[in-house]
């Protein structure tokens, strides 16, 4: 089994050096819970994996995976740069201290005044459509300002449907017939393109369908500096480098993945003799996923139907079982080593049937009481969650050598309507 569980030796789940189920006495639950050292050990292994193999290489951290607070500062230390896809990430971005250099902002159906904010603030725009180019040169000054396109590559992959982002049903990227016409347009408007974009889906874990991005965006690449005289200073091939969620899977052969697919936007680069432009990658569950356990406790079993084991949290908590159908690995932290007895759902407290974390899971003898670990949660799990059946957001906190810190605090009722207000009429 690859998932990252480790255990002490009462037999609770250990999270970075501290036990799980004093964290959830401590701090209550749900709590997100994040491992410091292994978001490290995530972006070391990912960046040396690469960069042994092309040394002009950057890791651009898709922050849409997690934008706690903490988790950018740690990544910002480390010499990561941001892959940012709202205004909003990319003001968090600066605030933590990422120069605009640092940053590269993919958005799409972005406003004008969007466009202008996120240049105003140094970012690189990677402009996803011919619309935003017309528009971006009318809120700025185009001349010489380097950016980058969005293709389509039209491949796709990923875990489900909702997460292809390449392919003839996406609404990502230029096409890649009007790329030659659509760089040369930006030329022509003033606009210094320099860089190609693209990001074919989530949740990848052999290198095989990443090759097939890197070959036809490269294609696209190699046609475009060959017709449009276009000097790349950077490719990237966007995220979606995918973990271990079932006890099933494997963890990705970072060196293999890297060895396999430099090797071929090396020889992408030689065929169209394109020079050596840095490759940029942006990794976004990769580097958070398995770094953060979801702690719950478990309020109540009911003996229905069906067995269900009801926890204190929902899909306003962690969406993705409901919205994606994902499996999250649930494991009782307050006893670890216990033997599997049943198969069982766990639920969570939203009202609507959908919310279950898992169906038919085996699980040990669960007891009111005990504190679940909801594994893997780390990416798109915070950053998703809501305030659906006026629930206040979970709390976060983080591990640092056993040492815990509060870095978010669990919402309050007063929080829920903090932004609302009551007409005169209606008082
Ligand atoms: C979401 C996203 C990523 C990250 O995807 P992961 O599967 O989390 O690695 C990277 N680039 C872009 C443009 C994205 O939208």
């Amino acid at each position: 089994m690859d998932l990252n569980i480790k255990v002490n030796d009462k037999n609770h789940l250990d999270i970075g050096g501290a036990d799980a189920v004093d964290i959830a006495e401590e701090f209550g639950t749900p709590t997100y819970v994040i491992d410091e050292a292994r978001i490290r050990d995530n972006y070391n292994r990912f960046y040396s994996a690469f960069s042994k193999y092309y040394p002009d290489f950057k890791v651009f951290y898709a922050c849409k995976a997690n934008t706690n607070l903490a988790v950018m500062k740690i990544l910002e230390s480390e010499g990561c740069c941001i892959d940012a896809v709202s205004p909003g990430e990319v003001y968090t971005s600066k605030m933590i201290g990422f120069s605009g250099d640092r940053i590269l902002f993919t958005g799409n159906n972005i406003t004008n005044d969007e466009l202008k904010f996120v240049h105003d603030q140094g970012a690189v725009l990677n402009i996803d459509s011919v619309s935003a180019l017309k528009r971006l040169s009318k809120v700025v000054d185009p001349e010489g300002l380097k950016i980058s396109f969005r293709v389509n590559p039209m491949v796709g992959a990923g875990h489900h449907d909702h997460c292809i982002t390449g392919g003839v049903m996406s609404k990502f990227g230029i096409m890649d017939n009007e790329a030659v016409e659509v760089y040369e347009m930006a030329k022509e408007l003033g606009f210094n393109p320099i860089g190609m974009h693209s990001h074919i889906g989530s949740g990848i874990l052999d290198p095989e369908p990443f090759k097939l991005a890197i070959e036809s965006t490269m294609d696209i690449a190699g046609k475009v500096h060959q017709e449009a005289g276009i000097d790349f200073e950077f490719v990237d091939f966007g995220g979606g480098v995918g973990v271990p969620y079932t006890p099933e899977e494997n963890v990705v052969d970072l060196d293999k993945f890297a060895e396999v697919n430099v090797g071929l936007f090396k020889e992408k680069l030689e065929q169209y003799d394109m020079g050596n432009p840095t490759m940029y990658l942006e990794p976004g569950r990769f580097i958070v996923a398995d770094a953060c356990v979801l702690l719950v406790t478990v309020n109540s079993i009911k003996q229905s139907y069906r067995k269900f084991i009801g926890v204190d949290a929902g899909f306003h908590t962690l969406l993705r079982p409901a919205m994606y159908d994902s499996y999250h690995h649930i494991v009782d932290a307050s006893k670890m080593d216990a033997p599997m007895t049943q198969e069982v759902d766990i639920a969570g407290n939203v009202c609507e049937s959908g919310d279950l974390f898992a169906r038919d899971r085996p699980m040990p003898d669960v007891e009111e009481g005990d504190v679940l670990g909801i594994l893997n949660a780390g990416a798109y799990g915070f950053t998703m969650s809501s305030n659906y059946n006026s629930r206040p957001l979970a709390a976060e906190v983080l591990v640092t050598d056993g040492e815990c810190n509060v870095v978010r605090e669990r919402q309050t009722f007063e929080d829920l309507y903090a932004q609302q207000s009551i007409p005169p009429h209606l008082k």
